[in-house]
């Protein structure tokens, strides 16, 4: 049987939007000649398949087809809501914020393919899998997949080199950069980016980089990464006691904003460069944390507090709404869909669109509409975001979708900030 490539596609994309789990439970939720499922796949693919495939044609199809065209559609979906400036209520001082960092895909407890990181422990190995992503930051912590790089040994590689693997990841992280800003690049040719990342990436030849494309920069200040830089704003701030901004947030927090331009540093071979810097002392309940951070742009009275909030804060929601919604919904990231160390990139880029459709939903005005009428948010309406797939895979099952819907739609959804 011959099915088209848009209908295994959606098949494909359906396994994550609905929060399967896992690829052999596309058998037994969506494989139900009983329910709508078939139609509404065809409507949704504008295909007319008569029969619905097993799991194994899925896996057959991304085979065949590669991870590289599902990472272009990913990107292409991204550039399209920048397009229409669906995510303009989260940029920077014009520039989109994209948020970069590194985290772990997938671990086995034997060599999976000769790509595979090793780490090292006292009785056993581990073998890893890691990525590092660019995520696009859009209003309401929106996260959206723009970049990816998967971390991983050239071919050739001798298991059991390296010794401290802490170390060694970080250093591959750093390397892995050095891809995921060509790969931003293309992915955003005429993009202003504003980029926001951890103290790792505080370091001369990443900002270097940043700045030769013509990108802005706000990343994590950390005394223990830069401590003789560290020391000089502390003294900048101390002569400049005017360069002070206090708030009370909506919710009592009290914060004050220090900052200090012309901040030099050096690299390990003595080179130096120069940057500004901010910090946020907030205190609640009593208790002061301070935040702070680096950055190329111009740091005024005016502009301290939005560098902070829209250029420092969303680097953590890579973290939260990005790799930790992944891996700790049904989403499944470090879940192996496939043992084929290919097949595992074209079902990691089937995720990312899929977060972004789920994201779109849960976030976006439609829903939220729904959720009003009966006085509530979609997660006071539905309970949770499981439920709310669990509801979607219902809805697809038991009944069909209006023929409007899936004919050529324009649907608006708005996005707003209700961070
Ligand atoms: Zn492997």
């Amino acid at each position: 049987m011959d099915y088209d490539r848009r209908f295994l596609l959606w098949w494909g994309l359906l396994l994550f939007v609905c929060k399967l789990g896992s690829r052999r439970q596309l058998d037994f939720d969506l494989r139900d000649a009983a329910t709508y499922m078939l139609a509404n796949v065809n409507r949704l693919a504008g295909t007319a398949q008569t029969t619905l495939p097993v799991h194994d044609t899925l896996d057959h199809f991304l085979q065949h087809l590669g991870a590289a065209p599902l990472a272009a559609l990913r990107t292409q979906l991204v550039r399209r809501l920048i397009r229409m400036k669906a995510l303009d209520g989260a940029r920077l001082l014009g520039r989109v914020v994209v948020a970069i960092d590194g985290t772990g895909h997938l671990r086995f407890a034997r060599p999976h393919c000769p790509h595979c990181l090793v780490q090292h422990h006292a009785t056993h190995d581990v073998y890893l899998h890691l990525v590092e992503e660019a995520k696009v930051v859009g209003p309401g912590g929106l996260v959206l997949s723009v970049g990816t790089v998967f971390i991983e040994n050239p071919p050739g590689w001798a298991a059991g080199a390296p010794g401290d693997a802490e170390r060694w990841k970080q250093d591959c992280e750093l390397t892995a950069v050095g891809r995921l800003l060509p790969a931003l690049r293309e992915a955003l040719p005429q993009t202003p980016v504003c980029l926001t990342g951890d103290a790792l990436f505080a370091c001369r030849p990443v900002i270097a980089r940043v700045e030769a494309q013509g990108w802005a920069y706000v990343f994590t200040f950390k005394p223990g990464r830069l401590p003789a830089a560290w020391a000089e704003f502390q003294a900048l701030l101390r002569v400049a006691p005017e360069n002070t901004v206090r708030l009370t947030r909506p919710d009592g927090a009290q914060q004050v904003y220090r900052w200090a331009t012309g901040v030099s540093a050096e690299d390990a071979d003595r080179r130096p460069y120069v940057f500004n810097a901010l910090q946020c002392e907030e205190t609640v309940d009593g208790v002061t944390t301070t935040f702070a951070w680096l950055t190329g742009l111009p740091v005024t009275r005016d502009t301290v507090v939005r560098i902070a909030e829209k250029g420092g804060r969303p680097r953590w929601t890579i973290d939260n709404e990005g790799f930790n919604m992944q891996k700790n919904s049904d989403l499944n990231l470090e879940h192996a869909y496939s043992t084929d160390p290919e097949r595992l990139k074209a079902y990691y880029y089937l995720l990312q669109i899929a977060h972004l459709m789920l994201q779109l939903l849960e976030r976006g005005s439609l829903l939220r509409r729904v959720a009003r009428a009966v006085g509530k948010t979609p997660l006071t309406l539905f309970g949770s975001l499981k439920n709310i797939a669990r509801r979607l895979l219902e809805g697809l099952r038991n009944s069909l979708l209006p023929a409007e819907a899936a004919a050529a739609p324009r649907i608006q959804i708005r996005l707003e900030d209700t961070s």
